[in-house]
């Protein structure tokens, strides 16, 4: 399958360039040429299936012309060693747990996938070139927590790929600096004297340093990566699957809280594959650049602002390219048309903080659930606009512990820490010290 880019003016690709660049050279998006429909006898037995079974199949659906459908398989399975269930919270709302991967956050998938697919690239590589040039890929990626964790843990102990997480000194939460700078082996973590835009911007000058680039293998594992966003389809099929399961699968509305729009954005390639859902929220925070646009047909991004459910701070949301392109059939639609069919399939909602701490009461208070701010935003979404014979299901995006000081306050708990999460605090710390300079970050890398 090739990749064209969402700016129409860079050369096609195929799966392992896009990939490896992550953006393309007019800085667009990947695309894959062609959405597969799912045949119907998938989603007849889809109820039967394990989630690893399903994203096998939509996996195939994406890769398998490039990759071979045995080592997809490995790739899959090994990816999801756990589970996605739904939990009915209330009446026709029901929670997807997107976080029981290792780091309790949705990126594991997209991180998990995208690490052994490079592997799967670079072995392919090394077993057919002569060349005895270090076949070593360095991913640079910085975070202001979340991403971080995701992709180390996700890289972790992956042959022949090495992780520079960047993430500014003393801004990241304790759980979250000790989810990527305890792990050792391949990953590095480097703490930035700066704020997260310096430690982006030390990235971005890294992927155009020339003498850099020269001396070693750069990939950036930003979450625009096609091997990052296409795996979270996974997650919409396993949902509706979960449903048909109970008799719910009528009539159903899928909500996601979104920040980037690339967990949803894969909820509509699904929906393009034939999955069966009636339609989309998506749920923003304050945030409501997307809200805006659903409302007015304007698309106006400005500065984020900082709210209690921060991963969806975002003031321009960059996979929101994709979701136009696929809706405008690749430009070919004028804008109000593509408006048109976009809010024919997807509305929005958006919530201040003051909103999401009295959901977040209210839901614990009504129902014993547990929201974490992120998916408060997808919870209220249903309860506000649920329609008469729907059936609703909400990404609940972190697990609470994540957002721990927030929830406890808020609802007047103690959240428990799992296991796994808890793991992670027993470790050492080690990071290495970077002043927010490039020439500084590019003579350590050069070393
Ligand atoms: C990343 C993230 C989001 C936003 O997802 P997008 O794909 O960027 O829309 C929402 N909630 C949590 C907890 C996240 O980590």
């Amino acid at each position: 399958m090739n990749y064209y880019s969402t700016n129409g003016k860079a050369p096609i690709a195929d799966l392992q360039k896009a990939v490896v660049k992550g953006l393309a050279e007019d800085r667009g998006l990947y695309m894959p040429e062609e959405i597969k429909i799912l045949p119907k006898v998938f989603f007849d037995n889809i109820q039967d299936m394990s989630f690893q079974q399903i994203a096998y199949n939509v996996a195939s659906a994406f890769f398998g012309e490039d990759v071979d459908l045995d080592a997809l398989q490995d790739i899959v399975y090994d990816t999801l060693s756990f589970d996605c269930p739904v939990v009915k919270v209330k009446d026709d709302i029901y929670s997807l747990e997107l976080f029981h991967g290792p780091t309790l956050a949705f990126k594991d998938v997209g991180a998990r996938f995208m690490a052994r697919l490079l592997r799967y690239f670079t072995s392919q590589t090394s077993q057919t070139s002569q060349s005895s040039q270090s076949s070593l890929i360095n991913v640079l990626v910085a975070t202001s927590g979340d991403t971080g964790s995701a992709v180390a843990n996700g890289f972790l102990g992956v042959e022949g790929i090495h992780v520079y997480v960047l993430y500014p000194k003393g801004k990241v939460s304790p759980i979250q600096e000790c989810q990527f700078t305890t792990l050792g082996k391949n990953i590095t973590a480097i703490e930035v004297d700066g704020v997260f835009d310096d430690c982006q911007a030390l990235v971005k000058n890294a992927f155009m340093d020339e003498e850099l680039n020269n001396h070693m293998k750069l990939t950036s594992a930003n979450s625009i990566n096609v091997a990052r966003f296409l795996p979270q389809a996974f997650y919409y099929f396993n949902a509706y699957a979960r449903m048909k399961a109970l008799g719910k699968a009528e009539n159903l509305v899928m909500c996601v809280p979104s920040g980037n729009f690339g967990n949803i954005c894969s909820a509509l390639f699904g929906h393009a594959m034939g999955l069966p859902v009636k339609r989309f929220i998506a749920a923003n925070n304050a945030n409501d650049i997307v809200y805006k646009y659903l409302q007015t047909g304007q698309y106006e991004p400005k500065a984020s602002v900082q709210t209690l459910a921060n991963a969806m701070d975002v003031g321009d949301p960059s996979n929101f390219a994709r979701i136009i392109n696929l809706y405008s059939q690749n430009n070919k639609l004028t804008d109000v048309a593509t408006h048109h069919r976009i809010t024919n399939l997807i509305s929005g909602a958006t919530y201040s903080d003051d909103q999401i701490r009295e959901i977040m009461r209210q839901c614990y208070a009504d129902t014993g659930y547990i929201l974490d701010p992120h998916g408060a935003c997808g919870y209220q979404a249903l309860a506000d606009g649920l329609q008469e014979g729907e059936t609703g299901v909400f990404c609940e995006t972190a697990h609470p512990a994540k957002f721990k000081e927030k929830v406890d306050e808020i609802l007047g708990i103690d959240v428990e820490i799992p296991e796994r999460l808890a793991a992670f605090m027993k470790g050492e710390k080690q990071s290495v010290p970077m002043t927010k300079h490039f020439e500084d970050f590019k003579r350590y890398l050069m070393q």
